[in-house]
């Protein structure tokens, strides 16, 4: 990041900031950053996040929704309603009623254009039913700018909505947009020149802090996976794979970021504009290494500087800012290593739960004409065949509740229409049913025939040859993330009731003056937060 923002520098602007509200709000996700995570490590973050957690802190905050995966979690930061609302069920659902032979919908693509499936898939925000607070912002100010920055396609869509000024994410090669109508900023082509330069170059083992060396212990993995622990996230020349799992992605991020704010005078004009950055590596860093060992270590030490590095930049450009940070979801350690930790029912799915095994199964039993009975991509939404005739559908349906419902590694499973008859819950979410977390997930049209909810403590990864820890389940260590509010030279306190995600982008919009109507999103403005004026309910 550094050298990246020694090699864009701009005009510095050193002037003191102007007094409240701010004229850039940036908005943070960290991929996976759990406030399990948060809190291990807040006592030893000495760089930038330790300056925003120095401004005021709900530690409990919460995705409150059942299937915590990325893109429900980005629906819920800028638009501040649950994906009940936002109609982001999951990363993908299936869609029986569409033309391609490919029936699994992503959902930040057009299923529509010709030749794409849900892997070669158009990037598109189609599917978000609500809009973002950038959109509000332009409806109030049209000169107002939203600008999303991610490592991912889907966390930049979802928290910028339709038409933003500029939408970048990296493809895995460069740093690309969906946008067509509008021309790309200089900056885009440099920033993708040096990310490209320092991918092909290789990269070193870090340096592991006191702390870290500490969390270095080998855990066997089962499922065929490798050992982990004790990684230091050296990388091999063009292996974007290792890149995308370390802390120099999100490095090159936070860069581009800070090269657009410069290039498009963010911050500057006279409304207020929007950056959203989202941040990808810990995600990746979690899925490839669990969330416990030195290698997850090493990636947070890495992104306290990294953040700490473009708050600098900020500064020095004598920008009046706030910056809120958050996550899209929990996350959990590998199971292997949690039984080490005493959390004994740690364990990897049973492969018969998968939808296609399962379906297959089931298929054979009640001697169905064929076809694969059941879809479902994760858990859990499932589908039921709909070529097969009504009184087929009814006895799988049957059948797979029986078969789900009997498995000791299910907490429970639902129908559609028993989620459908439950309300959006209004209490604290620490206290939703689990019922009620499934029903924030649920909107007819896109959620499955039935959801299945797997036991705490189990990762519904089997086989360990890419991945060996994930998100994605109703329990707290996925739903539970930090929700941080902070304003150069402001102090803050840290909060200890519940939040939600949702609550952000009411609070947002009180802070700039923008009138949200009681009501109008699930979220709630949060009073604790200084600037904030929040319309009594
Ligand atoms: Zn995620």
């Amino acid at each position: 990041m550094r050298k990246l923002i020694i090699a864009m520098s701009a005009a510095l602007f050193g002037t003191a900031a102007a007094p409240a509200p701010p004229k850039l709000l940036v908005v943070i996700s960290v991929d996976q950053f759990s406030a399990n995570l948060f809190d291990e490590y807040r006592p030893h973050f000495t760089q930038g996040m330790a300056r925003l957690a120095s401004g005021t802190v709900f530690r409990n905050g919460y995705q409150s929704h059942a299937l915590t995966e990325t893109c429900p979690g980005h629906s819920t930061i800028l638009t501040g309603d649950h994906p009940s609302r936002t109609g982001i069920v999951g990363n993908t659902w299936i869609d029986q009623s569409i033309g391609r032979s490919d029936k699994t919908v992503y959902c930040a693509e057009d299923e529509t254009q010709p030749g794409t499936s849900s892997i070669a898939y158009k990037v598109s925000p189609k599917h978000l039913l609500v809009p973002t607070l950038g959109e509000l912002m332009k409806r109030k100010w049209p000169a107002s700018r939203t600008v999303a920055v991610s490592g991912k396609d889907r966390a930049a869509v979802m928290m910028s909505g339709q038409h933003p000024d500029q939408r970048w994410y990296w493809t895995g090669k460069k740093y690309d947009t969906d946008l067509t109508d509008v021309a790309a900023p200089a900056a885009v082509a440099k920033v993708n020149a040096l990310v490209a330069q320092g991918l092909a170059t290789e990269r070193g083992p870090l340096d592991p802090t006191p702390y870290c060396q500490t969390k270095a212990r080998e855990v066997a993995i089962s499922g065929g996976g490798k050992p982990v622990g004790t990684g230091r996230l050296a990388r091999r020349a063009g292996d974007a794979n290792a890149f995308r799992a370390s802390p120099e992605f999100d490095g090159d991020t936070l860069a581009l970021a800070a090269a657009l704010i410069d290039e498009m005078k963010l911050g500057r004009g006279t409304a207020p504009d929007l950056l959203a950055i989202s941040l990808s590596a810990t995600d990746y860093v979690g899925h490839s290494y669990g969330t416990e060992g030195e290698e997850m270590c090493l990636q947070l030490t890495e992104l306290d500087r990294e953040i700490g590095d473009f708050l600098k930049v900020l500064d020095s450009r004598g920008l009046n800012y706030s910056v809120s940070l958050t996550a899209d979801h929990g996350g959990k350690d590998v199971p292997e290593r949690d039984r080490l930790a005493g959390v004994t029912d740690a364990t990897r799915i049973d492969p018969a739960l998968g939808a296609a095994a399962m379906g297959k199964k089931l298929v054979a039993e009640l001697k169905l004409p064929g076809g694969p009975g059941l879809l479902g991509e994760n858990f859990g939404d499932m589908w039921i065949d709909r070529r097969l005739r009504a009184t087929e559908r009814a006895q799988l349906l049957k059948a797979a509740l029986a078969a789900y419902r009997t498995h000791p590694q299910v907490e429970a499973v639902f129908t559609a229409r028993q989620i459908a008859a439950t309300p959006v819950p209004r209490t604290r979410p620490e206290n939703w049913s689990v019922l009620q977390r499934v029903r924030a997930s649920y909107r007819e049209g896109r959620s499955g025939d039935f959801y299945v909810v797997l036991k705490r403590d189990v990762t519904p990864i089997a086989d360990t040859s890419r991945y060996v820890a994930t998100h994605g389940s109703v329990w707290d260590y996925d739903r539970r993330v930090p929700i941080l509010f902070w304003r150069p030279g402001a102090r803050g306190a840290t909060v200890e009731r519940s939040t939600e995600t949702t609550d952000i982008m009411p609070t947002l919009a009180s802070i700039i003056g923008l009138p949200v109507q009681a009501g109008s999103v699930d979220g709630h403005c949060l009073a604790e937060v200084p600037g904030v004026a929040c319309p009594s309910r």
